[in-house]
């Protein structure tokens, strides 16, 4: 069976489209299926093709530099921040640290625009790359969007066109994409100066989309939607075209119906934090009573793992114009703060483990200390995680 066919049928795609940016946007396409996904389709199947779709493809390939020991990974700085800019900062998902930086990456002249996600124009629902030159560009696709995000097929095709440089926003596998790719064609290197991540628990299907702004009564076309923010962290909103809205909590959004819709690659990923990013932003949850609190009613804040020499650079600068305002956090909290990713970093190595014995060790993430930290968690628990997981990779196969 042909690498591609492997890495769809366990599930393990992304449709982040790097593939098509490293073999050749015309010899292959970007599909999106009924299950509500991106996969690509057509690509050629030559030894030499495989060889660059399982160096580029961080849906089997993710490589740290082994710094990554930490539980949190190599970090500078642990720090809560947000905007200056309190409209922003109102708006963004947690306290829009991450737009705050990419403005200031941009007005500082350190990169010439910013590649990131945002809705299609026309098309409320769908995501794609944009290329953002301007703070109102980049605010306008602040927001975190739970659903896919077709990044890449088009990356060489955008790269060639000029030589602009770039700072890249993206979740940590699309970071480790972007990466991927730059190894096997390092002349495009220099052009991107910055990779801000954000922290991510998964990415749910349009389908689940679908589901959640299904609910309301009307069935008028979808004239906006928006997964969170406008407050912190915000609520799940609907537009209708004849004016109606639907909203939902955010506990009720993610937690009852997008967050579990995610797919194999999502439930056993080894990084949710931006192991290989500048600096890494995810929410830095106030807490009651030992658990992160969904209704503390207050401006929005940002956590950041500043975790390379230039990162820091850039948060001071930031912080010294003004783009940015910190805080303070114990690092002790962060289990507290951000229990899912703890959870994760120690546990995803077991969950990996039945597909990578099915699939004779498909998956190659090196350099992040996936072992130690599985180990970390302990045989019984970690046995238990497995077999879990050997479940659902069953009903997988099954369907
Ligand atoms: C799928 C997903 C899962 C998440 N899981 C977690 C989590 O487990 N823990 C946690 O603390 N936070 C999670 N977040 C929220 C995310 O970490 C926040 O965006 C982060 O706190 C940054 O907030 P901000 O206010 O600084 O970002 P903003 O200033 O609002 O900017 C958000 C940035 O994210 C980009 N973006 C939005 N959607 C996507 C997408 N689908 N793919 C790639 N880039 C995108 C936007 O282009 C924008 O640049 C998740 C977000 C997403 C999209
Ligand atoms: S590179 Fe991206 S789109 Fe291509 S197979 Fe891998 S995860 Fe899927
Ligand atoms: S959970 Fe991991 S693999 Fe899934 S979208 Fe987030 S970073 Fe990518």
């Amino acid at each position: 069976m042909d690498l591609l066919r492997r890495i769809i049928d366990n599930d393990l795609c992304l449709g982040c489209g790097i593939c098509l940016a490293a073999l050749g946007e015309d010899r292959g396409r970007l599909e999106l299926q009924e299950n509500g996904y991106y996969r690509p389709l057509a690509l050629p199947t030559t030894r030499e093709a495989d060889k660059t779709l399982r160096a580029v493809c961080p849906g089997i390939s993710l490589r740290g530099d082994g710094r990554q020991r930490p539980l949190w990974g190599q970090t500078r700085e642990i720090a809560v921040g947000w905007a200056t800019d309190a409209d922003l900062r109102e708006k963004a998902s947690s306290g829009g640290l991450v737009s705050a930086l990419a403005i200031y990456l941009v007005e500082q002249g350190i990169c010439d625009a910013v590649l990131q996600v945002g809705p299609r124009e026309g098309h409320p629902l769908y995501n794609e790359l944009k290329v953002s030159r301007s703070r109102e560009e980049i605010i306008a696709n602040a927001q975190s969007r739970y659903a896919p995000a077709p990044m890449f097929p088009h990356l060489k095709t955008l790269l060639d066109q000029n030589n602009d440089s770039y700072a890249f926003v993206g979740k940590p596998c699309d970071v480790a994409a972007l990466q991927n790719f730059l190894r096997l064609q390092p002349s495009y290197q220099p052009r991107i100066k910055a990779f801000l991540a954000i922290f991510c628990a998964g990415i749910p299907s349009y389908q689940a989309s679908r589901q959640a702004f299904g609910q309301a009564a009307t069935k008028a076309p979808l004239i906006a939607l928006r997964y969170r923010g406008n407050g912190w962290p915000g609520h799940f909103q609907a537009d209708f075209e004849d004016g109606s809205t639907l909203t939902m909590s955010y506990e009720d959004s993610w937690g009852k119906i997008l967050g579990r819709q995610l797919g194999t690659r999502c439930k056993i990923c080894p990084d949710g934090i931006g192991l290989l990013s500048d600096i890494a932003v995810g929410d830095a949850w106030l807490l009651k009573d030992g658990k992160p609190d969904f209704q503390a009613g207050v401006p929005g804040r940002s956590l950041a793992l500043v975790r390379t020499e230039r990162g820091s650079r850039w948060m001071a600068q930031a912080l010294d114009l003004h783009y940015i305002e910190k805080g303070t956090v114990d690092p002790a909290d962060l289990p507290l703060i951000q229990p899912y990713q703890w959870r994760r970093r120690r546990l995803s190595g077991w969950r990996a483990l039945p597909l990578q014995c099915r699939t004779r060790f498909l998956l190659r993430f090196k350099g992040i200390n996936l072992m130690r930290h599985s180990l970390s968690a302990g045989l019984l628990t970690g046995l238990r995680e497995a077999v879990g997981s050997w479940k659902r990779m069953r009903k997988v196969q099954e369907k």
